[in-house]
């Protein structure tokens, strides 16, 4: 079913193409040996480069264009042997050089494509249209003193890369999994932290509406989205907008808007007649970007499996749904965890225990999977302590509410609490005698036919042995007790 917006004059699908701004993990700049830790004092990385000194001359930073590399490759694209920086030139105050470094017509990644699951477990492709790196402009502070504004060149010179989806995204829902999707590439190839908080990744997102069948319209711009939620209100506001603006006989005008998530609606930036012309052209200060084919080949033998990969891998190894192996592959982290639990044991219910009790473990207590609340070796043995017989499903549940607390081990909680399961047959026959000699009438009312009290006896006989009874022997002797 595809997603349509309902209107006075009928259905509208919406078309949405993303550019995504990812910041490369890099010590240096692109083009600057200046360093961009996140939350260092302002100003207190800026090379004359990045300050735009005159007769400062940029140089390329290797490990930035492997990076921009790596993710081409990650995202199954062609990679340009032959690159071109060029500048884009526009005047702003955090922006001293008069212009950016950028690539426009040449860029050094071209077309590639990314896979998406939606909820209902149906996958799509986006075109991925191309991948260029750029540099990063400084910011500006106005909100510091009523007449002064202050900038920090810090992120001056920084590296981009920009990775341009075609207008392939029909609903918010798949503008989400796409971001969720890249972000998640990224992410295995440590290309870009992904934080969309700290700024590291942020969208500009390109919306238009059309009746389905038709060419596309207008589209407009809503720049700078910095979370993926806020994208898709965003689409989701622009798309109504549009459609009030078509069918009230206006026509929609090409501009760039700004999504407002407090009131949330996009409103006007600049119009069209107020579009930039950034006069692009080959930056003379730069050779074109050549790359050795076997350097390629080198970088892209030392990928790591990447989510789409390692997912197909865990449906086929393990056995497992193929929503929980999405789940699973979102983090590598996280599934680096399930594969050292899953490995000899039950993986099903390893997959259960970290998408269930682990994740709600993580929310509650607030820690990430790099810092687990109970390590993949504690969880591993518990489910071993399963698998024994030593405790049953029901007291492994509490087993690992302890140690998250504690941060034990589970047999020593086991042993200290008490908690081994009771499979002794004259126990439990004991417990069971006591549980009906206590409810007679209802023994009387099940032996005449009222065949649900049953469940009633084994709740009764699991309470007696503290929940600790090996719920298929209390069954067992239940029935033979009853007959
Ligand atoms: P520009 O060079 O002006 O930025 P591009 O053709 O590179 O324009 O497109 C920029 C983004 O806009 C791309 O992500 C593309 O998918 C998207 N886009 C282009 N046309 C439309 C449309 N009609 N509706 C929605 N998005 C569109
Ligand atoms: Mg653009």
């Amino acid at each position: 079913m595809s997603y349509m917006l309902e209107g006075r004059t009928g259905s509208w699908e919406i078309v949405v193409g993303l550019e995504v701004h990812a910041q490369v993990i890099s010590k240096a700049k692109l083009f600057s040996g200046a360093a961009t830790a996140f939350g260092a004092e302002p100003n207190s990385q800026v090379s004359f480069v990045d300050a735009a000194f005159p007769g400062m001359l940029p140089v390329i930073n290797r490990e930035c264009v492997a990076q921009a590399v790596r993710t081409g490759l990650g995202l199954a694209a062609e990679i340009n042997l032959e690159s071109r920086f060029d500048r884009k030139n526009y005047f702003y105050a955090d922006l001293p050089a008069g212009y950016q470094i950028s690539q426009y017509q040449m860029p050094v990644v071209g077309r590639g494509s990314i896979e998406i699951v939606l909820e209902d477990g149906s996958t799509r492709h986006i075109g991925v249209t191309r991948l260029h790196l750029e540099q990063d402009a400084g910011k500006s502070f106005h909100d510091r003193d009523p007449v002064l504004s202050y900038i920090d060149l810090n992120r001056s010179g920084v590296a981009l890369m920009e990775i341009v989806s075609e207008p392939d995204i029909r609903s918010p829902e798949e503008a989400g999994a796409y971001l969720r999707k890249l972000r998640s590439i990224l992410r295995y190839l440590g290309t870009c932290d992904g934080n969309m908080d700290e700024g590291s990744m942020r969208a500009d997102v390109n919306v238009s509406v059309r009746k389905t069948g038709e060419p596309f319209r207008t589209r407009c711009e809503v720049k700078n989205v910095n979370s993926i939620r806020f994208v898709m209100h965003a689409i989701e506001a622009e798309a109504r907008r549009q459609i009030d603006v078509w069918e009230e006989g206006g026509e929609v005008e090409q501009e760039t808007r700004l999504y407002d998530p407090g009131r949330g609606i996009t409103r006007s930036m600049r119009s069209k007649e107020h579009a930039h012309d950034y006069r692009y052209f080959p930056d003379p200060d730069l050779l074109p970007l050549v790359l050795d084919p076997a350097w390629v080949e080198e970088l892209r033998s030392a990928l790591p499996e990447l989510p789409d990969a390692k997912r197909a891998r865990f449906i086929r190894e393990y056995a497992i749904p193929a929503y929980d192996a999405g789940v699973l592959t979102v983090d590598q982290a996280v599934a680096d965890y399930f594969e050292t639990i899953a490995k000899g044991r039950d993986a099903r219910l390893a997959s259960n225990w970290v998408t269930g009790n682990l994740f709600a473990a993580m929310n509650e207590t607030g820690r990430s999977i790099e810092n687990p609340p109970v390590s993949a070796a504690h969880l591993g043995q518990l489910l071993d302590l399963i698998a024994d017989g030593t405790i049953n499903g029901r007291i492994a549940k509490d087993v690992f509410e302890a140690m998250v607390e504690t941060g034990d081990a589970p047999a020593a909680i086991v042993e200290s609490r008490g908690l081994r399961q009771v499979t002794d047959t004259g126990a439990i026959d004991t417990a069971i005698a006591q549980v009906l000699a206590a409810n007679a009438d209802k023994v009387a009312e099940y032996k005449s036919g009222k065949d649900k009290l049953f469940g009633f006896f084994i709740g009764q006989a699991m309470k007696a042995t503290g929940g600790k009874a090996n719920p298929a022997a209390v069954n067992e002797a239940l029935r033979r007790a009853l007959s």
